[in-house]
């Protein structure tokens, strides 16, 4: 199958800075595709091409209304030529459609790209994975492929594992930002025995370790816990200036859900000394910066400063 971008292409590893002798790389998967963030075409990837194996001419799937994952399956759809519905939490968003689109960034580009909508109640929401609401949908929309909310399932875990590369067993450490976990868990599985994982969850919750280890074979790994920012999504002043800062140092741009709080972590680990000397870290830019402008939006409501772009 044809590759949304040139799998190929080399994104060499960017020096960032050093401290305290130990140095930091990010992997630039940002870079893959300006549409399809890149953790998300990695999962979507082995989905796609089972999706027209099987026949399949409608790839269904779930997301919050600023979703990554959402927009990234609509992209893949107009590219594979797959038609493309999007389970989208929140009823009042479907209320006015075109308001919403008008307001809504994300939406609006996954509208463009031709994904149908179904906006359901954040209690039908969590009932998404349940056989009575499959069923309706089924019913509703005929036969289709389901990809996970996220993205996250074994196919989506096979694509990540692609994420390292050879050359790439050099680095001691290997950080990247936790969602669901799916990402992680295919940095893990093609690790070096050696090599340290670490992840820095977007959110707050215990049971995301216990859901890692569902889907990987090692335990050379960790989660560090407290750079969440008080939840999914949840941002706040120094974040938000850390961003900035981060992109005039070094022309970098990171999202406000995922990667911005994993490099704040990480340089703060880098800061109070937690890596022994010579260590040699590699960061995973994961992408999502087609979320910016939807929290931009939400940033002037609340009078906080903006992302700058
Ligand atoms: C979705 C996403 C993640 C999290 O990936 P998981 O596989 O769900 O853990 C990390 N970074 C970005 C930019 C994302 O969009």
């Amino acid at each position: 199958m044809e590759a949304i971008f040139d799998e190929h292409k080399v994104i060499p590893n960017q020096f960032i800075t050093e401290r305290n002798g130990v140095s930091l790389f990010l992997k630039r998967e940002d870079l893959l595709h300006p549409e399809v963030s890149g953790n998300k075409f990695r999962k979507l990837k082995y989905n796609v091409e089972a999706a027209v194996l099987e026949k399949k001419n409608t790839l269904l799937t779930f997301g919050g209304a600023y979703s990554n994952h959402i927009a990234a399956t609509a992209a893949a759809g107009k590219f594979y030529g797959l038609k493309t519905i999007g389970v989208i939490r929140g009823e009042e968003l479907g209320e006015n459609l075109e308001k919403t689109l008008q307001e809504n960034p994300t939406l609006k580009f996954a509208s463009g790209c031709g994904m149908q909508f179904e906006f359901v109640s954040r209690r039908e929401y969590r009932e998404k994975t349940s056989k009575a609401f499959i069923e309706n949908l089924q019913k509703k929309f005929g036969g289709f492929y389901l990809v996970p909310e996220g993205g996250t399932n074994a196919r989506a875990i096979a694509g990540c594992e692609e994420i390292l590369s050879e050359e790439d067993k050099k680095f001691e450490v290997i950080c990247c930002s936790v969602g669901t976990g799916g990402t992680i868990s295919g940095i893990i599985n093609s690790s070096a025995k050696a090599q340290k994982i670490l992840g820095f969850p977007a959110l707050k919750g215990d049971f995301l370790a216990s859901e890692i280890k569902t889907f990987i074979r090692k335990n050379n790994w960790e989660l560090i816990t407290n750079y969440h920012f008080g939840g999914y999504a949840k941002v706040n002043r120094e974040l938000i200036d850390f961003i900035n800062s981060f992109r005039k140092n070094y022309d970098i741009l990171l999202d406000p859900v995922y990667t911005g709080k994993m490099m704040f972590g990480i340089l703060d680990l880098m800061e109070k000394g937690y890596f022994s000397e010579n260590t040699c870290i590699l960061a995973i830019h994961t992408g999502g910066l087609q979320g910016i402008s939807g929290m931009n939006n939400l940033l002037k409501k609340k009078n906080l400063p903006q992302i700058v772009v």
